[in-house]
């Protein structure tokens, strides 16, 4: 079968529509990543999972992804649904809030961020290709503001630079706010800059030489904004004109309607296509609170510590969900409709879940024995796979897309005895539907770690060594500045099948699954 068309929902045209990268058959996209203050919690991780199966999606039918998805760690004010937020870092106020738990405010910061990245494995989200931090790269914020400056988009204050709206064409479109009043009405606790041009206008800058994190800039002593960071990172690892930005619904306003703004003042053009937004988590029928004892991080259900009673019982006394049963769980809704988690809910996940082990573990037992016989399983296997590919494509449908492999397990559970062409088969088709929907473990990739940790095994460790070279080799081409050869050594390495990943320590790599 040709692969399905890939559709989502673009908050911009409010749509459904056929993606379309610019480059051809290669999806770029930004995802707005977490604020590092806290321990995230199961409504953010439906938003960053709904960007880890718009990649999934994109690669089961054929397209490379390049997908970049940041740390805030700085300038995320407390009344962050206001267009010009008040209120207080919320980094800054986490460290007054846990004082003694962390030397400083980076201390917090680098504690949350491991934390996130924990669950975030935990939760077998793919990484992304770049994780930028936004305190590494307040100098490129810094050049960004002084370029809106320059061209008329931004302007000085006493207290900081502001963002001209008026000087936006576009501003409203994304969110529809375009009425100057409506934003006035959502402003009425601020404090105003009583030399802000117009109400509605944002900061890039906060002048605040007190602030814990503080940067020299021709302003004097501040932070960033919030918005300008994810501008900034996006640009400069996607470049002007990319595909698609994810982020919940919360940050269509203010969030990426200012974004966007910034985005066409420095490149004079639109810079993204689709704005895909994920509706809120509510739990138990209700919006997540402390209050409420509704509110659950993922370590909540996953490793919940004995005493703390706002976890149920029937979680803690198990020592925590498999991460694997929060994943499928989460899957149970579609991520534009609203979505109710239950606790019922999880523990179904977590049946499920086992029964994929349980077949996975079924036919790898076929798959030694290699009995004989013919194959009853792939054509059957295949059309459930075309379902499921065909159900994600169709804006990430994650419960009809469940829903259809769910068939696949049970008809491998219905098999009494598996010959080794039918395990075969299954096992090709587990792979595949792990590489898509991330149910379990792939079998595929677990053997490809073996494969590469195998120290008897001389071409490994050969490949690891020319690979090892290579990303050197690279590095070298980009201090140097010479970013077409640099280009053209990861293009290498992608041909062999290696997949390179930037981070702030340097390089790293792995293997690409290869499941078609
Ligand atoms: P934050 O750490 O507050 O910057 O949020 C990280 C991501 O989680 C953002 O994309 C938010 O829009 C998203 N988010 C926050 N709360 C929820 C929720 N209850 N359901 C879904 N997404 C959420
Ligand atoms: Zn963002």
């Amino acid at each position: 079968m040709s692969s399905p068309t890939f559709r989502l929902y673009n908050t911009l045209t409010h749509e459904t529509e056929p993606v379309e990268p610019i480059e051809e058959e290669h999806l770029q996209f930004y995802s707005c990543g977490p604020t590092v203050y806290m321990y995230a919690h199961i409504g953010n991780f439906r938003s960053f999972l709904t960007a880890d199966l718009i990649r999934r999606t994109a690669e089961a039918i054929g397209w490379d992804v390049t997908n970049v998805s940041n740390i805030t760690d700085v300038g995320h004010l407390t009344q962050d649904d206001l267009v010009d937020p008040g209120g207080e870092d919320k980094m800054q106020q986490a460290l007054e809030r846990e004082g003694e738990r962390f030397a400083n405010i980076y201390d917090l910061a680098r504690h949350y961020t491991e934390a996130f990245l924990e669950d975030w494995r935990a939760l077998n989200l793919r990484e992304p290709e770049v994780r930028p931090r936004a305190t590494e790269h307040v100098t490129d914020q810094l050049r960004a503001v002084v370029e809106l400056v320059e061209s008329d988009h931004a302007y000085a204050t006493d207290q900081g630079v502001y963002f001209s709206v008026e000087s936006a064409d576009d501003y409203g479109h994304l969110s529809g706010n375009t009425e100057a009043q409506q934003l006035q009405a959502s402003e009425r606790d601020v404090v105003e800059d009583p030399d802000k041009r117009d109400p509605r206008d944002f900061a890039l800058w906060k002048h605040d030489p007190d602030h814990l994190m503080h940067w020299h800039s021709p302003w004097g002593w501040g932070y960033p904004g919030w918005h300008i960071e994810c501008s900034v990172m996006g640009m400069q690892y996607l470049g002007n004109r990319f595909d698609l930005h994810t982020g919940g619904e919360d940050l269509i306003f203010p969030h990426h309607e200012c974004e966007i703004a910034q985005n066409q003042s420095l490149a004079g053009h639109r810079v993204i296509n689709y704005w895909v937004h994920t509706r809120f988590l509510q739990v138990e029928g209700e919006k997540m609170s402390k209050s409420k004892g509704n509110f659950y991080t993922v370590r909540d259900l996953i490793q919940p510590s004995p005493e703390d009673d706002h976890v149920p019982a029937s979680v803690r006394d198990q020592g925590g969900v498999d991460p694997l049963a929060l994943r499928y769980a989460l899957m149970q809704g579609q991520y534009r409709k609203p979505f109710n988690f239950t606790l019922d809910t999880l523990h179904t996940a977590a049946r499920h879940v086992q029964r994929y082990r349980d077949a996975a573990e079924r036919v790898e037992a076929a798959l030694t024995a290699d009995a004989d016989g013919p194959d009853e399983l792939g054509d059957r296997l295949g059309d459930i796979y075309d379902r499921t590919l065909e159900a994600m494509c169709d804006d990430l449908n994650t419960p009809a897309a469940t829903a259809a492999a769910l068939e696949g397990v049970k008809a491998i559970e219905q098999m009494d005895r598996m010959s080794g062409a039918s395990a075969r088969s299954a096992r090709t088709w587990l792979d595949r539907t792990n590489a898509l929907l991330g149910i379990i473990e792939s079998t595929f990739e677990a053997d490809e770690q073996t494969d590469t940790a195998s120290e008897t095994d001389p071409t490994s460790d050969s490949l690891a060594d020319s690979i090892e070279e290579l990303l050197a080799d690279r590095e070298a081409a980009r201090r140097d500045g010479e970013y077409a050869r640099a280009d053209a050594i990861r293009d290498t390495l992608e041909a062999l099948g290696i997949e390179v990943m930037d981070r702030p320590e340097g390089p790293e790599w792995r293997r690409k699954v290869e499941l078609r």
